[in-house]
């Protein structure tokens, strides 16, 4: 059988809201429980004198991770019908902000869960901004707790609408807005009796409606030289094309040596016929008319449409660390293969994510968000995250820690590249 690769999602929303507890039941639901798991918690469960709260599958993950050796173990595994999931980044992990930020975990899609009883917090708020400043566009938002206000559908549509309002201000529009009961495992996997009212999909439905991201074809080429190999004179240049495509006979310019060249082939192994174009998704290997130096940690474009190359550049950034971030502040800038020291020249604008105001600041404080100018000593080949959403998208390292993550604007800087 063929493989589908795991949908990738994210489940944010302010603390309380019920995301574990929603993880704990929709992986029962599911039948993606690890067979004795749930015998083994409800036991515990009554060790403690305590009832059986679904977030303790979270937390029985949490542990089996914390004595685990390896570090890439933050991902749970459900499947529907139709596909696999993996949910990255689970809430309550203590980096969730900064996986997140720093797009090391980069989903498909998000679940925004919001306590009805509550309606819209500050973290449903901030989270929000946040997937969409990343670049994320497609959101299932539930609607949690219907039993607390006794599954009333008057309370649904109140809370729809203002979590409607909000995501429409930062341009979101959700895929669906679910009435849930994740407890009692209402409207998750399996369809609520118990609110006749409500007609939508059920919250696996509305995944299995989402699509997965296909490879950006239509965005300019992006194609980062993984390794470079010499046979004979020959040098093959192999690399996966991230975004756009490229044809034999192409001129490509490499950042950020700005070296240019023709591509003379394109390698196929066991291929009945020479291989003419490569685009999006595909690990090519390739030949230049010319031996250029090229290396590693090059990118390759067209020239028309190539990364910009300067020293300064605007960036949205959302600010981690306890301190404040103040302009003249020196820390390393990670964007893609690429380190560099950078100085915060300006701060133009704080952004409040819970009203979308700007104002000016003369610093940046924990979890805020600010429109900033960001200075490096050298030049550096920069992609606005509007054309390209991976490679536009920086974290901020301090010493070993990441104290923040945002996007890249190129507008209005020149491109310092000499033709
Ligand atoms: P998180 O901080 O967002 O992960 O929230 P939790 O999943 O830990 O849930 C917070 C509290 O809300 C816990 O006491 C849960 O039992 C409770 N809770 C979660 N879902 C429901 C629900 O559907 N109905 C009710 N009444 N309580 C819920």
């Amino acid at each position: 059988p063929m493989k589908i690769s795991p949908m990738k999602i994210v489940v944010v929303g302010h603390v309380d809201h019920g995301k574990s507890t929603l993880i704990g039941r929709l992986l029962h639901d599911t039948g993606s429980l690890p067979d004795g798991k749930l015998e083994e918690l409800t036991a515990m469960a009554e060790r403690r004198g305590m009832p059986l709260e679904w977030s303790f599958v979270l937390d029985a993950f949490q542990a089996e991770r914390d004595q685990a050796i390896t570090i890439d173990t933050t991902q749970i595994n459900f499947k529907s019908d139709k596909r696999p999931y993996v949910i990255i980044d689970a809430p309550g992990h203590r980096e969730f902000l900064k996986n997140m930020v720093s797009g090391a975990a980069s989903a498909d899609a998000a679940v925004l869960v919001v306590d009805v009883a509550e309606g819209v917090r500050e973290q449903s708020r901030r989270h929000a901004f946040l997937l969409h400043l990343l670049g994320l566009r497609q959101v299932v938002v539930v609607v949690n707790k219907l039993d607390l206000v006794g599954r009333d559908e008057t309370r649904f549509r109140a809370v729809e609408a203002e979590v409607r309002a909000y995501l429409a201000e930062i341009g979101l529009e959700p895929s669906a807005i679910v009435p849930i009961a994740a407890r009692d495992g209402e409207n998750l996997a399996a369809r609520a009796t118990t609110m006749p009212w409500y007609d939508g999909p059920t919250l696996v439905e509305a995944l299995d409606a989402l699509v997965p991201l296909a490879p950006p074809l239509e965005r300019p080429l992006r194609l980062p030289i993984q390794d470079v190999y010499k046979f004979d004179e020959r040098r093959i240049l192999v690399g996966r094309v991230e975004a756009g495509g490229f044809e034999v006979g192409d001129e490509l310019v490499f950042s950020p040596s700005n070296r240019r060249a023709r591509v003379k082939s394109i390698e196929t192994w066991n291929a009945p016929a020479p291989k003419l174009a490569a685009r999006a998704g595909e690990v090519v290997g390739f030949t230049l008319d010319e031996q250029i130096f090229a290396e590693r940690g090059d990118v390759a474009s067209h020239e028309a449409s190539a990364p910009k190359l300067t020293n300064v550049f605007r960036a949205t950034l959302f600010w981690l660390a306890e301190r404040t971030l103040s302009p003249g502040d020196t820390l390393k800038l990670k964007v893609g293969p690429d380190e560099a020291n950078v100085t915060l020249e300006a701060i133009e604008n704080a952004i409040d994510t819970q009203t979308l105001a700007r104002a000016p600041a003369v610093g940046v404080g924990h979890n805020e968000v600010a429109e900033v100018v960001l200075r490096t000593r050298e030049m550096l080949s920069l992609d606005d995250h509007r054309t390209n959403p991976a490679g536009g998208r920086f974290v901020l390292v301090d010493g070993f820690d990441t104290v923040a993550g945002g996007v890249i604007s190129t507008d209005g800087y020149p491109d310092q590249r000499e033709a």
